[in-house]
């Protein structure tokens, strides 16, 4: 691709500054992972990215980091919040895509025969899959108060306890939420899609934790070998979808003249400042909420089929939400740069915030240790709770990957998989029992289209800016 990284040090690649970028670029890889990152558009989607005007220090690349739409998957992009401006395509289509994981006092032991029923429970309870249907069906005024008021609207209606709220990022609401800056038809969409897994790479993973490496953050967490752990992975839905839509039309039409600077299209940003910068930050704010209440109204949900399958409370499973992380978000937040404080929208898409011990935006329940970090592997393989390490604020922006990363696109994983095949694999090989809306669905996501995650928490875990704290493996798993 023609594209030449200077190495800066172990882990650490840079493509230097030249032309139009007004800063560089930074790749976070081991050299196997950058050959992988090397093979598609990421490495020239990354460079682009340095175009945009604010941009800060470096654009950035993690280790799980592969192409996607204008802005790189794994991608950072810290950008000036008074002079640069906000970039839709550098969140995501699925604004707050995130995962949360929910702990139990359960063992595997415990658990072993009872796969099948509970696969089959959480598939008949959880609603998952393309379209409509979720766990609430609200008219408009209810997504307006939900756009409004995230995770705050669950407490109040019964599928949320006070705790949940605190140990989510931003306690499950952000405030410069602007729901009339949604558009009507984002509301139509989501309206029915309350409480809804989406189709494709979102799931619901019961599994095991197989390793904790660090004690003491471990009990911090409440983390145990053996111990049974959820783990959720969904999104906005389609009002997310429509959000960004909008605002990608929106903006490609107002400020043609920044759109005209930037080598792709995909790119298009508002300037900060702009009245569309101000509305596109407020609607995203609010799908935002939108998409917190989807991954509380699922893990609710949850808790009940547990009561059922185990014949015993919720409460006394312990059942308490360890973390909820987004990784597809925007966030005004203050850093230093070159000794001084500056207001940058970090843009963190396929990326994860991962604060290290002592910042003040870290739940006090985490405070001391540092803010879990809970990054996906695959179906067939392991996923990892982290802590947020002590070099992610001067490295990354505070951040770190958010999964192990797509190796192929999905119609190549349909030609190389059969997904009756993989799920028999699974199940015969490593006990894992999967349930899925479609066949396709398991192939597309089989463990085989991902990189090694192992390998993505590692480079991690060197640079200090996530540090390993436990690894899990999937024993049930549902797919839309
Ligand atoms: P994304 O948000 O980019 O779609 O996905 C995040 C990460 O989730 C992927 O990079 C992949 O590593 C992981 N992942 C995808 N499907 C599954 C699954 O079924 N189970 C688990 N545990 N991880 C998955
Ligand atoms: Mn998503
Ligand atoms: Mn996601």
């Amino acid at each position: 691709n023609g594209i030449t990284l200077e190495q800066v040090r172990e882990h650490v690649w840079e493509i230097p500054q030249e032309g139009e970028m007004r800063v560089p670029a930074r790749v976070l890889a081991s050299e196997s992972l950058l050959e992988e990152i090397s093979e598609d558009k990421t490495l020239e989607q990354l460079k682009n990215t340095t175009h945009l005007p604010g941009i800060t220090n470096y654009a950035i690349c993690m280790p799980d980091g592969h192409q996607g739409y204008g802005f790189p998957v794994g991608g950072v992009g810290a950008i000036d919040a008074e002079n640069g401006c906000i970039s839709p395509g550098a969140v995501g289509y699925d604004i707050n895509c995130g995962v949360r994981m929910m702990k139990t006092n359960l063992t595997y032991d415990e658990l072993r025969g009872n796969e099948a029923e509970l696969v089959d429970s959480l598939f008949a309870n959880v609603p998952s899959g393309l379209g409509g249907g979720g766990i609430v069906e609200a008219d408009i005024d209810t997504v307006d108060e939900i756009l409004a008021r995230g995770v705050d609207w669950a407490l109040e209606h019964g599928h949320a306890v006070e705790e949940d709220l605190l140990h989510c990022e931003d306690e499950g609401m952000r405030e410069e939420a602007d729901p009339s800056k949604v558009t009507q038809k984002a509301k139509d969409r989501g309206k029915n899609q309350i409480g809804s897994l989406g189709s494709g790479n979102h799931f619901l993973e019961v599994q095991r934790v197989t390793d904790v490496f660090d004690d003491e953050v471990g009990e911090a967490y409440g983390l145990e070998e053996d111990q049974i752990v959820v783990l959720i992975h969904c999104g906005s839905r389609g009002l997310g979808h429509q959000t960004c839509n909008d605002y990608l039309r929106k903006i490609e039409k107002q400020h043609q003249g920044l759109l005209n600077q930037l080598p792709d299209k995909e790119l298009a940003a508002a300037p900060a400042g702009s009245q569309l910068a101000e509305d596109y930050y407020g609607a995203m704010n609010a799908a935002i909420n939108f998409a917190w209440v989807n991954r509380q109204l699922i893990m609710h949900r949850t808790r009940k089929v547990f009561e059922r399958v185990f014949d015993r409370s919720w409460e006394e499973m312990e059942m308490h939400l360890l973390y909820d992380v987004a990784h597809n978000i925007a966030k005004k937040e203050t850093h230093i740069v070159d000794g001084e404080e500056r207001d940058l929208y970090v843009h963190r898409k396929g990326a994860t915030r991962a604060f290290p011990a002592g910042h003040p935006d870290v739940p006090k329940a985490y405070r001391d240790v540092g803010q879990p970090v809970i990054i996906p592997g695959s179906m067939g393989a392991g996923n990892y709770v982290l802590r947020g390490g002590e070099h992610s604020m001067e490295r990354t922006f505070g951040s770190t990957a958010h999964g192990a990363g797509r190796l192929m696109s999905r119609t190549q994983a349909k030609n190389e998989f059969w997904g009756g095949d993989v799920q028999q694999q699974l199940e015969e090989q490593d006990k894992i029992y999967v349930k899925a809306q479609s066949g396709a669905t398991v192939a597309e996501e089989a463990p085989g289209v991902y990189k090694d995650v192992d390998e993505v928490v590692s480079v991690s875990d060197d640079l200090g800016i996530g540090d390993k704290v436990a690894r899990t493996f999937p024993v049930c798993n549902i797919k839309g």
